[in-house]
């Protein structure tokens, strides 16, 4: 077992920081000074080190590249008004992180390595924080397979990796999403519910199609009759109708687990809604909407928080939300932030200290 102690830790000479202003940054350009790096090797992690951020060495041949053993996961850490470092939830990522590690076939990765190692990453990054609001320190840990071989089987060898990465907000501007019903992402019994890096990749194209119409994302529809609604690009998805908030649930496995959305649940439920977990039909949706009982439809997600949706359509039915006037979402955000931000009690023990 290795323990946080025999983290091996090398410092850098001088902080990058130094070239660059923290405000309005954009998502994922920036990468801090450290990294950690751990190796599955015989049965066994090993060689825990937090070292200037590198490139990798990598072998052609290198498994993950060809047959996507590829996993990972998205945190965050804030700063108070105190300036003291949080992480946001990181145990919920670690127990989706293994999760998504057994439906890959992959190792799962011990809590020390993963808890202590993203604590210890942040502390030695912690000036990277920002202060701003909307504004914080992306957490990106992952998994890849490191075997050098083409042959198709289960890799021995894994690499565990953490990278930091300062950001700003991630969708800034309310969105245009188009209901899809030709292309789908994931079916009962596949990887929808895992954080798989193919599940990414399969997704692109019907995204890019959207894009060409002028949309920003999709929200995809369930594989067999493109008719119940599942989630959208990287975030869960939550329907105000009425007085009540109605979501997917999660028992088919094709859509992921998000923390931001079971965050958002609570909020809701203190906020005084009805939650629903169910299955959704987009005819439902158009029903509300013309009854004019479809108030708003938001995404959540760790990289984008809350994302306010402007306009939904399906086929040719368009519905428009005058994302000024909106009473829930903003609401589910300013509690949310917050919380991150330390400015109201944490009562639900949502925020690690570091
Ligand atoms: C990461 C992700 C989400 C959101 O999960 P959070 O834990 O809230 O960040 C939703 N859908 C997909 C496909 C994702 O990859």
């Amino acid at each position: 077992m290795i323990a946080a102690a025999d983290f091996n830790i090398t410092k850098i000479e001088r902080s990058k920081l130094n070239d660059i202003n923290l405000e309005n940054i954009p998502f994922g350009k920036y990468m801090t000074d450290y990294m950690l790096e751990a190796d599955y090797e015989d049965g066994e992690w090993k060689n825990v080190e937090i070292k200037p951020y590198q490139p990798l060495l990598m072998a052609p041949s290198l498994a993950a590249i060809h047959y996507g053993q590829a996993i990972f996961e998205g945190v965050k850490a804030y700063k108070n008004d105190a300036g003291e470092p949080y992480i946001f939830r990181p145990l919920d990522n670690f127990k989706r992180f293994n999760a998504s590690a057994e439906r890959m076939q992959m190792p799962t990765v011990p809590e020390e390595i993963f808890m202590e190692g993203m604590k210890q990453l942040v502390k030695l990054d912690a000036n990277w924080i920002p202060e701003k609001v909307d504004h914080s320190l992306y957490i990106r840990p992952f998994m890849f397979s490191t075997d050098e071989t083409i042959g198709v089987k289960p890799s021995d060898k894994y690499k565990f990796m953490i990278i930091l990465s300062p950001t700003g907000p991630y969708y800034a501007t309310p969105m245009r999403i188009y209901v899809e019903e030709q292309y789908v992402r994931a079916v009962p019994g596949g990887i929808g519910f895992a954080k798989a890096a193919g599940n990414y990749g399969g997704a692109m194209y019907a995204t890019a199609q959207a894009k060409l119409k002028g949309y920003d994302q999709v929200l995809w529809t369930d594989a067999y009759e493109h008719k119940y609604v599942q989630e959208c690009g990287t975030m869960n998805v939550i329907f105000i109708i009425g007085n009540t908030a109605i979501t997917p649930d999660l028992e088919s496995g094709t859509i992921l687990k998000g923390v931001t959305r079971d965050s958002v649940i609570t909020i809701l439920k203190e906020m005084g809604l009805t939650v629903e977990e169910r299955a959704l039909n987009i005819d439902e949706v158009i029903e509300a909407h013309k009854a004019g009982t479809l108030k708003e439809v938001f995404g959540t997600g760790t990289a984008a928080t809350i994302s306010l949706i402007k306009e939904l359509r399906y086929k040719d039915y368009v519905m428009e939300f005058d994302t000024a006037t909106l009473q829930v979402a903003p609401k589910v955000k300013e509690t949310l932030n917050n919380i991150r931000y330390g400015k109201v009690a944490d009562t639900h023990g949502w925020m690690v200290k570091l």
